[in-house]
């Protein structure tokens, strides 16, 4: 049975240091619920809870939050005050609402006009890149034929913010430093017109040289799907944390000497998963799914081999 509106407050733990249960709450009464083999938590990560991100992952606090407003943590810390041992707290999801397709044929570049990383790499390794490494803002630097080349349709609302014949013009009104722009892109083009990439290895069926006109597109304007801002619009990246507590492949929460909680599992964003840097998506997914069901099976198997 599924008791919806109620909150896990603590766990509970016998005179042998086994978890039994968890208190909770639903609306206004206190309730204890005494697990039948073990307590599976899965209770997601904590990227609305400010203070942990302080603490933790503060590079999220300025940007948006990929989230349902609830991932507060509540589960990490229960079992973090048994002594559970936590992982990678600090490595987040980023997405940089920058749009693939345009980026690809153009270029992304720093506050300072300058390149960073292969464009046709994995939005979510481009947004880490740029977020946790470079100065802001961001910019997806395309030319006519780059943008004309990606359907409207699949433009998700995206329109330039400045558009100029020269980049001379475009760095000015981009407030970059003088020539910034024209050497970044003067250098590019050197290369591309040979099909090549030699700082950052972008595939050679991506390079062509840029000419104008010139747009400069602004992640922080977000995506317009269906009409709606997406939840990039604002600083132009959104994310949400990927550290854990630390189990083992069966869920298992260990403490911090590395032995297992009695009791307790945890799979899902509220266990450190498989991420180190480097988001996949679908991965948290699977964490969720896959962790999941291994940490309910062993959960069950201990029930089935209790005495
Ligand atoms: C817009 C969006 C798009 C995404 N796209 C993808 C994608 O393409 N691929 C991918 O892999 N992932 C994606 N994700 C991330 C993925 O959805 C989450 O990482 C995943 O849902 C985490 O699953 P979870 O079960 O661990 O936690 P959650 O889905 O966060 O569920 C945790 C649940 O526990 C509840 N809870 C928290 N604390 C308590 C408590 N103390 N007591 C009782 N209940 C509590 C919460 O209310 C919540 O219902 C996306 C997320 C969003 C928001």
């Amino acid at each position: 049975m599924t008791h919806a509106d109620t909150l896990a407050t603590a766990l509970i733990v016998d005179d042998t240091g086994r978890v039994v249960g968890v208190t909770a709450r639903r609306h206004g009464e206190d309730l204890a619920y005494r697990a039948r083999g073990a307590v599976v938590l899965t209770t997601g990560g904590f990227a609305d809870n400010e203070e942990m991100l302080a603490d933790h992952a503060p590079h999220l606090l300025a940007h948006g939050r990929v989230s349902d407003g609830l991932d507060d943590g509540s589960g990490i810390r229960m079992a973090a005050a048994l002594g559970a041992a936590t992982r990678r707290m600090g490595v987040v999801e980023l997405a940089l609402t920058a749009l693939p397709a345009l980026a690809v044929r153009g270029m992304l570049v720093n506050a300072h006009g300058r390149r960073f990383v292969n464009e046709d790499v994995y939005p979510g390794l481009f947004s880490v890149a740029a977020v946790l490494t470079q100065p802001a803002p961001y910019w997806v630097i395309v030319d006519e034929e780059g943008f004309e080349a990606v359907p409207e349709r699949e433009r998700w609302g995206v329109v330039p913010r400045f558009v100029s014949e020269t980049l001379g013009e475009l760095e000015g009104e981009l407030g970059m430093p003088p020539g910034a722009l024209e050497s970044t892109v003067g250098t590019y083009n050197t290369h591309a017109a040979r099909g090549q990439d030699p700082y950052f290895h972008k595939d050679a069926h991506w390079l062509r040289p840029l000419k104008g006109p010139f747009a400069a597109i602004d992640p922080r304007a977000g995506f317009h799907q269906g009409g709606r801002p997406s939840a990039g619009a604002g600083t132009g990246v959104a994310g949400f944390t990927l550290g854990g507590l630390r189990t083992t492949v069966d869920g298992a929460v260990l403490d911090v000497s590395g032995t297992v909680l009695p009791g307790l599992f945890a799979a899902g964003r509220a266990a450190s998963g498989i991420h180190g840097e480097g988001y996949v998506s679908g991965t948290s997914l699977g964490d969720g799914t896959f962790f999941g069901r291994r940490a309910g099976a062993a959960a069950a198997a201990g029930l089935r081999s209790a005495p």
